[in-house]
């Protein structure tokens, strides 16, 4: 039984002080009970908040250590709020919105924030698609537009695979890729798409293996061009998420930080027909919690790019 808040009086109530945001990431994150990562005992003592021990070997377990809340300065109950706000929207939030909804002081603050839970919403060992599925390849991202004449310059090629469900989309996996040969688009098919699938996809020689490797393979039509498509429901998907990224985040994203948005985008697509908003603030504080923590120094620009 999935256990989260409904709506926002409900999460109002539930997460008022730091003891209950902390003691719903021990929840989460050990839903066994508290267990030492050294001698993976069960029995442990709590002895401040958000530290115990192991009764046994006495390690101490430090119930934000390995998450994405690793040395945050910041209280619980702020972070609570930005998944909170982060899930609850339906098309998600930019750092400027976060930071004036938690009146945080600096830009910078948000922007990092909604970049580490990002890294979040990658479900660890997620499973591949099966059944239906097209497979495209796509240019993303790169100069706002308006910058004409450059061709793909600053782009990213990125692998849409898009399950069908009768007629509609089922699940999406949007994979950045750094070129449209044969060993990296069969490389991405087989990391997201399960054997013995249909896989629909263009006339691209890069997919004519398929078969040998296994998939019920389906060429849509002959002649194709990267970055031409003529696949229904990749269309769509890459529709919308150029959409999502102009409306929601002005379209400014750096190559660099493309793949953290296309995590958010699978996520929230994925999750589109979820009745309750709170299930996507249960599955981010869950992955939150058992993803490695993010540097805020990874995320921003070296000097060199800026
Ligand atoms: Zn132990």
């Amino acid at each position: 039984m999935d256990d989260y808040p409904r709506t926002v009086m409900e999460f109002e109530r539930r997460f008022a002080t730091e003891e209950a945001c902390r003691a719903y990431l021990v929840r989460l994150r050990w839903p066994e009970g508290v267990q030492c990562p050294r001698c993976h005992q069960r029995k442990v003592w709590a002895i401040t908040r958000g530290r115990y021990e192991c009764a046994r070997c006495g390690v101490h377990i430090f119930v934000l250590a390995g998450t994405i809340f690793q040395d945050t300065k910041q209280p619980l109950r702020l972070w609570f709020r930005a998944m909170w706000y982060m899930t609850s929207q339906k098309s998600g939030i930019s750092a400027l919105g976060v930071q004036r909804a938690l009146g945080l002081g600096s830009y910078r603050t948000a922007w990092t924030w909604l970049h580490k839970l990002r890294a979040a919403m990658v479900q660890p060992g997620r499973e591949r698609l099966a059944g239906e599925v097209e497979v495209d390849e796509t240019y993303l991202g790169g100069p706002r537009p308006g910058k004409r004449g450059r061709g793909a310059a600053g782009k990213t090629l990125v692998v849409v695979v898009a399950q069908g469900e009768g007629r509609r989309i089922g699940r999406i996996r949007l994979r950045r890729v750094p070129d449209a040969s044969a060993k990296t688009l069969e490389g991405a098919v087989q990391a997201t798409v399960d054997p013995g699938s249909v896989v629909r996809t263009d006339g691209l020689q890069s997919y004519s293996q398929l078969t040998a490797r296994g998939y019920v393979h389906e060429v849509v039509r002959k002649e194709a061009a990267v970055g031409d498509n003529l696949l229904p429901r990749v269309n769509r998907v890459v529709a919308l998420f150029k959409r999502w990224l102009l409306g929601v985040h002005q379209g400014a994203v750096r190559p660099q930080h493309l793949d953290a948005y296309l995590d958010e985008f699978t996520f929230r697509f994925n999750r589109r027909t979820s009745r309750w908003r709170g299930k996507l603030f249960y599955r981010l504080v869950q992955q939150a919690v058992c993803v490695a923590p993010v540097r805020t120094r990874d995320l921003l620009p070296s000097a060199a790019e800026r």
